[in-house]
């Protein structure tokens, strides 16, 4: 990345080995919506020029002499790198919540170039996030497991019961992954919804099996056709996960008595404040949780659910690139004609 939308296919010395890290060669990198955003709108953590990529796998080609790989894991292993660097030390980490570290870093941001790239460096920091791939899982999928696991710990706070309806505002590829999860932990019913037709019938192209219904949400988010839908009654559970105040606020709208309702999504840093209806968790004693991230147990558990569903998953990845194309996969990202963008150096 040399600018603002502005990329070029560079060659470049081989990165050199941190000598408690490593270098991947990598196989396939995701593209997310954080990336797309930092191409389109610069980031102060991506100086350029800056090779961006956080969600890469790829084999172990060179070893530090004092790197440490995780137990079962050693030199020309295929593995998945993840994302969210931790200090392992302060009391979130000891206590497995590693997606709330007091100092949590992103790996492909500054000062941890990504993986863009044939070669990438694994900084020392970076190598307990390092994982094992199960031989079937292909490399261009198995770079899902970052987001995955985030929709993971999402549907883990929402905690979704056997014959609970579900409702998930939002059908990128999180919302996707939540409603086949959703459907796994015993949902009776699940609604899936997006504001763009164009991205929802995408979506239901690769998860419609796993969804009872599905619509563009109008002016009201979707609140009619959910109450329409469940006499009146609303929700056990919703899953805001689109970066939307009016979904968040919708969410409670639609929410049934005691409904639990999670805000995947964040807002951008410049405008967090969303007006909530607060009479609605008052009088219906809603319970609103926030998830963000995921811990490495939730990452251990993800490698096993991408293989088991691979045929399910693989069709939420909607596109791969070149690397010599990467300007292309962005602007899929933006324009949204596709769901998960993987690059494929
Ligand atoms: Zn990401
Ligand atoms: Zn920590």
């Amino acid at each position: 990345m040399t600018g603002v939308n502005l990329v070029e296919i560079r060659k470049t010395p081989e990165p050199d080995v941190d000598p408690q890290g490593a270098i991947l060669r990598v196989e396939a990198c995701g593209i997310c919506g954080t990336d797309a955003r930092t191409f389109f709108n610069g980031d102060p953590k991506a100086p350029a020029p800056w090779i961006l990529g956080h969600e890469p796998v790829g084999v172990i080609e060179e070893l530090g002499p004092g790197a440490h790989l995780p137990p079962g894991v050693k030199k020309g292993d295929r593995v998945f790198l993840g994302s969210i660097l931790t200090c392992g030390q302060c009391r979130w980490c000891t206590e497995g919540f590693q997606n709330l570290c007091d100092q949590h870093l992103l790996y492909g941001y500054d000062p941890y170039p990504g993986a863009y790239a044939d070669y990438a460096p694994v900084p020392a920091i970076a190598m307990k996030n390092v994982i094992a791939l199960p031989p079937d899982l292909p490399s261009d999928l198995a770079t899902v497991a970052d987001p995955f696991a985030c929709a993971l710990n999402g549907v883990e706070v929402l905690d979704i019961r056997l014959g609970d309806t579900v409702v998930i505002l939002g059908a990128g590829p999180i919302g996707c992954w939540q409603a086949i999860m959703a459907r796994d932990r015993g949902a009776s019913k699940v609604y899936l919804s997006d504001v763009n037709r164009q991205r929802l019938d995408i979506a239901l192209r690769a998860v419609g099996a796993f969804v009872d219904d599905a619509w563009v949400a109008g002016d009201d988010n979707g609140v009619a056709e959910v109450l329409d839908r469940t006499e009146g009654k609303g929700p056990e559970r919703i899953s805001v996960a689109a970066p939307s105040k009016a979904a968040q606020q919708a969410a409670l709208l639609m929410a049934a008595k005691r409904a639990r309702v999670v805000y995947f999504a964040g807002l951008p840093k410049h405008d967090p404040i969303s007006p909530l209806d607060i009479n609605q968790l008052h009088y219906k004693e809603l319970s609103v949780l926030g998830a963000y991230g995921a811990t490495h147990r939730q990452y251990r558990i993800t490698m096993d659910y991408l293989r088991r569903r691979r045929d399910q998953l693989a069709a939420v990845v909607t596109h791969r690139f070149p690397l010599d194309r990467i300007g292309d996969a962005f602007e899929t990202i933006r324009s949204g004609t596709g769901l998960k963008v993987v690059m494929l150096p």
